[in-house]
């Protein structure tokens, strides 16, 4: 079970995304152009999911 997780492109200018480490082994997607990303997780799978679930919130979503 080695497959490539798919990372949707940067919300924020398209740019492709990577997963990246950070210290103490924590995980966080960033965007290899602008450079926003995910805060850093221990489980690369909750960082890949905080970042796939951004890019679908709805320009006009209400704030908390
Ligand atoms: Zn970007």
């Amino acid at each position: 079970m080695n497959s490539k997780i798919k990372l949707k492109p940067c919300p924020f200018c398209g740019g492709e995304a990577y997963l990246g480490e950070s210290w103490e082994n924590t995980k966080s997607v960033q965007c290899s152009i602008c450079g926003c990303g995910t805060r850093h997780f221990l489980n690369k799978l909750d960082a890949i999911e905080t970042w796939n679930k951004r890019i679908n919130v709805p320009e006009n979503s209400s704030k908390k």
